[in-house]
């Protein structure tokens, strides 16, 4: 496998860090997760876009231009022939003094894994998942907005932690108000009479790009959606409920805690979806 590191191919075993640089010192960085479909890369733009808000967020410039940035996902998904796989685009603040300041940290560090992915198994997809609600919370956006993807993924690693204590794959997160925030690694939808209700970016959420292509879907598909804070009683409520990923893609969710939502089986909206989202990824009518 080859991996770009700061500027070009190297191969997999010489892709490597200091352990001075500040992303793994202090998780200082950003990332995004992105799905590569038939070659090519899905929703790039938006990701690349979504890249540079997180460093604006926390003051980090990264060192390369957009396109230059799009050029290296290019090239390490040639590299390394991924048809159908998975890219890891990482910008560290770069290597510094053992203190906290960002700002001595001269040269962020960029790199770009493109490999398979393979989130949850077959079954889940088929049949659905079981998920818990976290009793960790989602960080508030005035402690580390969710809206940044950052490099310090500890509190939800803290809510997977609680989940794969619970024997389940996935954890919905709450905020600090007991409304729905998201999953560890996933945004989150209900259906509710026929209708699909995410919580909005002002939950707390990071604004998942497969979030916004389900949203398109639903609409495009006459499916009434909107954007609703979700107190966590109405999750055992719901009809159906399903999550949205890069990784994950679209999967149902059939029993939350002790609870199963709905008849326990994938639902007839969330089957729709899944559906729509499977068609649009094969159509390749996308940028
Ligand atoms: N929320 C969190 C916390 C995530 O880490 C992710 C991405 N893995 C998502 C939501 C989904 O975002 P996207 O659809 O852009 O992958």
């Amino acid at each position: 496998m080859k991996v770009w590191l700061n500027g070009g191919l190297v191969d997999n075993e010489d892709a490597k860090l200091s352990v001075y640089d500040h992303g793994t010192l202090y998780g200082d960085g950003v990332f995004e997760g992105i799905r590569v479909y038939g070659g090519r890369i899905f929703q790039c733009q938006a990701h690349i876009d979504r890249l540079f808000a997180s460093a604006k967020a926390i003051r980090l410039a990264i060192p390369y231009t957009k396109q230059e940035i799009v050029d290296a996902m290019c090239e390490t998904v040639a590299a390394n022939a991924i048809e159908d796989g998975y890219i890891r685009l990482v910008v560290t603040r770069g290597v510094g003094t053992l203190g906290l300041s960002p700002f001595k940290c001269p040269d962020p560090s960029v790199y770009v894994i493109a490999d398979q992915i393979v989130l949850y198994p077959k079954e889940m997809y088929d049949n659905g998942m079981a998920v818990i609600v976290a009793k960790t919370l989602r960080t508030s956006a005035s402690m580390l907005d969710p809206g940044i993807k950052s490099l310090n993924y500890l509190n939800n690693i803290l809510a997977k932690i609680e989940a794969i204590d619970a024997g389940v794959a996935e954890a919905i997160m709450l905020n600090e108000h007991g409304h729905v925030a998201e999953c560890t690694g996933d945004n989150i939808f209900i259906v509710d009479s026929g209708r699909v209700v995410t919580p909005p970016l002002s939950a707390g959420v990071l604004p998942g790009i497969t979030r916004g292509v389900v949203i398109d879907l639903a609409r495009q598909n006459e499916i009434p959606v909107s954007e609703e804070d979700i107190p966590a009683e109405r999750l055992y409520q719901a009809d159906e409920c399903f999550l949205t990923g890069s990784a994950a893609e679209v999967i149902a969710v059939t029993k939350i805690d002790d609870q199963l939502v709905g008849d326990g089986k994938a639902g007839p909206v969330t089957q729709k979806l899944s559906a729509a989202f499977r068609q649009y990824i094969a159509s390749g009518e996308w940028d």
